[in-house]
C-alpha cells in the first residue's frame, strides 16, 4: 500500500506529491488528467517568480518536478469511491482498487458553463472564467460579465478598474449579490446592469469574440452587444460529487477542511479548488497541497500502521 495516495494531478496534487516524497513516504498520484485546469489555461502572469508562462508549459514543469522524485503517477485514471478501514481503499473507474494509509483529495473544480453556441469555440479567445487571471488582457476594452451573484458583481467591480466598460447580464429579475457590492457597482459609471437577460450566443469573427446575443426575458426581444470579452461567473463546481455522503461538504459541494487541510475523516486530507478555501488560484492550491502533505506526515508518524 501507499503511505500517501493523492487523488488529482493539478497544482495542489503535484505540490502534495513533492512534499510527501521529500518526507520519504511511498507516494502515488491518481489523476484523471494530469495538469488539471492549468492544462487548459493560456497565459499565466500571477504565478509568483514566473513573470509570464502558459498552461501547458507550467504543466510540463509540474510533471518534471514530480518525476524528479519517487512518485508513482497513475494518469488517465478516475476515482469513483473512497472506503475507509484499516487501509483506505480507492476504487477506480477501471475497476482497480488502490490502497493507502492516508489520502489527499485534490480533484479541483470546473467552471459552470453557459452551454450556448460559441462558448467552446471562443474559450480562451475572449470567453474567460477568471477575472483575476484574464482581466488585464482586456485593458481598455468592452466586456460582459454573465451572472449577478457575488462573484459576478465582484468581477464587474474588479474589471471596471481595468477595462473601458462592463455590462453585467443577470438571468433573474434581480441581482443576488450582497447589497454592499451592488451599491459599489452602481457607483461606478462604467458598469451597466441588465436583468432578465438570457445569453443565447457568443459571437465572433472566427478568431476572437466580437459580441454576444441575449434575449430580454421580460419582452422576449433579441439583443446584440458588441464587446471583446465575456467573463462567465455562474459558479465553480467542485469535483467532489463522488465523495458525497463520505466526507463533509459545504452546501456548494466543497470539501470542508480546517487550517491543516484535515477533512471530516481522519487520515483524509484535501487541498486546492475542491475545498472550501477562500480563493481558487494556482499559488493557493500549491500552498494547500503542501499543507495537506505535511499534515498527512504528522498523522502517519502518530499512527502505528504504516
Ligand atoms: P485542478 O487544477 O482542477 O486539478 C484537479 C485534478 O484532479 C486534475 O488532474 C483532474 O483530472 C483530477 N480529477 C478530478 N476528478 C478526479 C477523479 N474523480 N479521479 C481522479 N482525478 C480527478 N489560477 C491562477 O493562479 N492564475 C491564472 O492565470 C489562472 N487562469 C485560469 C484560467 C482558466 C481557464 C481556468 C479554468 C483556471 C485558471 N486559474 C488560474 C485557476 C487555477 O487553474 C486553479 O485554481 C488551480 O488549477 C486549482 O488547482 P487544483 O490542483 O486544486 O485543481
Amino acid at each position: 500500500p501507499y503511505e500517501v495516495l493523492i487523488v488529482g494531478g493539478g497544482p495542489a496534487g503535484a505540490s502534495a506529491a513533492i512534499y510527501s516524497a521529500r518526507k520519504g513516504l511511498r507516494t502515488g498520484i491518481i489523476a484523471d488528467k494530469f495538469g488539471g485546469q492549468v492544462a487548459e489555461t493560456v497565459g499565466i502572469e500571477n504565478f509568483i517568480s514566473v513573470k509570464s508562462t502558459e498552461g501547458p508549459k507550467l504543466v510540463a514543469n509540474l510533471e518534471a518536478h514530480v518525476k524528479d522524485y519517487d512518485v508513482n503517477i497513475m494518469d488517465n485514471q478516475k476515482a469513483l469511491h473512497l472506503k475507509s478501514g484499516d487501509l483506505f481503499e480507492l476504487e477506480l473507474e477501471s475497476g482497480a482498487i488502490v490502497k493507502s494509509h492516508s489520502v489527499i483529495i485534490a480533484t479541483g473544480a470546473r467552471w459552470r458553463e453557459m452551454n450556448v453556441p460559441g462558448e467552446q469555440v471562443y474559450r480562451g479567445k475572449g470567453v474567460a472564467y477568471c477575472p483575476h487571471c484574464d482581466g488585464p488582457l482586456f485593458k481598455g476594452k468592452r466586456v460582459a460579465v454573465i451572472g449577478g451573484g457575488n462573484s459576478g458583481i465582484e468581477a464587474a467591480i474588479d474589471l471596471a478598474n481595468i477595462v473601458e466598460h462592463v455590462t453585467v447580464l443577470e438571468f433573474d429579475n434581480r441581482l443576488r449579490a450582497d447589497e454592499v457590492l451592488q451599491r459599489k457597482a452602481a457607483s461606478m459609471n462604467n458598469i451597466e446592469i441588465i436583468t432578465q437577460a438570457m445569453t443565447t450566443e457568443v459571437v465572433g469573427d472566427g478568431s476572437r469574440v466580437t459580441g454576444l446575443n441575449y434575449t430580454d426575458r421580460a419582452t422576449n426581444s433579441q439583443h446584440h452587444i458588441e464587446l471583446s470579452g465575456i467573463f462567465v461567473q455562474i459558479g465553480l463546481v467542485p469535483n467532489a460529487e463522488w465523495l458525497q455522503g463520505t466526507i463533509e461538504q459545504t452546501n456548494r459541494g466543497e470539501i470542508v477542511v480546517n487550517s491543516r487541510g484535515e477533512t471530516s475523516m481522519a487520515g483524509v486530507f484535501a487541498a486546492g479548488d475542491v475545498t472550501n478555501s477562500a480563493y481558487k488560484q494556482i499559488i493557493i492550491a500549491m500552498g494547500s497541497g503542501a499543507t495537506a502533505s505535511l499534515s498527512a506526515f504528522d498523522h502517519l508518524i502518530r499512527s502505528d500502521s504504516s
